[in-house]
């Protein structure tokens, strides 16, 4: 099963052009659409998720018109949205056996269904416990398991990991790979961290346009003897912003010491180090449009 993705555009009533000729290929397993805060992501979720319409392009999964056939993808759809609303008082067995009705699945599968899920994202010692007084972890992993009822070809998870702390980020991530090698995990996130960790392919966007499509490691590898780091004091970030300019790609403290990563061909100046790249500077360098 391949998601084509082809030239897909929108703009909001209010000009803001949202999506600008996006274009991906997609394919089994996990894939990272990374991009700051308003790139676009959750239009493409959305978008993708038949929650809104694009203004031109298309999208096919398999042989599914994704655009135009929206009954025929929501049946193998798996959506875990920024947010979702959950009814203060209904716990996690009651609300996943309503939401496996509204799925369609058959009365006499329904417990069972309900069950496995429960186990499989590590909730069921609390699956009477009410999902409004879940931690953010815990709703995570329950927001995973309402996604994954009817066994869906295609998952999305839009920013599923913000407000995490480390401990759950990490459970989350352990469920996640779990998921599966026969199905399209889009994950769309700001949180570099999460497609180093979990993704095979991923696209880097920033107003709304595709910057970057591939593998981590391809995109490593084009940045290998470009980045280059020098220590600094915190009186001098100003200037070397001033000089650098959007080849500085990142001011990092250390230990509360600012670390610059410049992006360059060839050594920028006096008292840098050549340093070796990693995903953040990846990100940084393709949404400052140096690299
Ligand atoms: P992301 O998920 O990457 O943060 P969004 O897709 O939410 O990005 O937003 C992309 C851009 O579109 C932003 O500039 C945002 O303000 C704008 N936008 C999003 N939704 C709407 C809307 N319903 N109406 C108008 N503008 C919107």
């Amino acid at each position: 099963m391949q998601l084509t993705i082809r030239n897909l555009s929108k703009t909001y009533s209010n000009g803001v052009q949202a999506l600008k000729d996006v274009s991906l290929d997609i394919e089994t397993g996990m894939y990272g659409l990374l991009g700051p805060n308003g790139a676009g992501k959750s239009t493409l979720m959305r978008t993708l998720a038949t929650l809104q319409d694009a203004d031109s392009g298309t999208a096919t999964l398999g042989d599914i018109d994704v655009l135009k056939d929206k009954d025929a993808l929501r049946r193998v759809l798996g959506y875990l949205p920024q947010e979702f609303g959950v009814y203060p008082r209904i716990s996690a067995t009651e609300m996943l056996d309503h939401l496996a009705v509204l799925k369609g699945i058959p009365g006499n599968q329904r417990k069972e269904v309900v069950s496995a899920l429960l186990q499989r994202v590590n909730l069921w010692d609390h699956r009477k416990k009410a999902v409004s007084s879940y931690s953010g972890g815990m709703r995570q992993r329950f927001g995973i398991a309402q996604a994954l009822l009817g066994d869906p070809k295609l998952i999305i998870v839009d920013e599923p990991t913000a407000g995490l702390d480390p401990g759950e980020r990490n459970r989350f991530y352990n469920l996640l790979s779990e998921i599966g090698e026969n199905v399209i995990v889009i994950l769309s996130t700001h949180i570099v961290e999460d497609v180093k960790e979990l993704c095979s392919n991923m696209a880097i966007i920033n107003n709304g346009q595709v910057l970057y499509a591939g593998a981590p490691e391809v995109s490593l590898l084009a940045l290998q003897g470009k980045v280059w780091q020098k220590s600094i004091l915190k009186s001098e970030v100003d200037a070397y912003q001033q000089e650098y300019g959007s080849r500085l790609i990142s001011s990092k403290l250390v230990a509360g010491k600012p670390i610059i990563h410049v992006y360059d061909e060839n050594m920028p100046g006096e008292g840098f180090q050549a340093s070796t790249a990693s995903l953040e500077e990846v990100f940084f360098a393709k949404i400052n449009g140096v690299a």
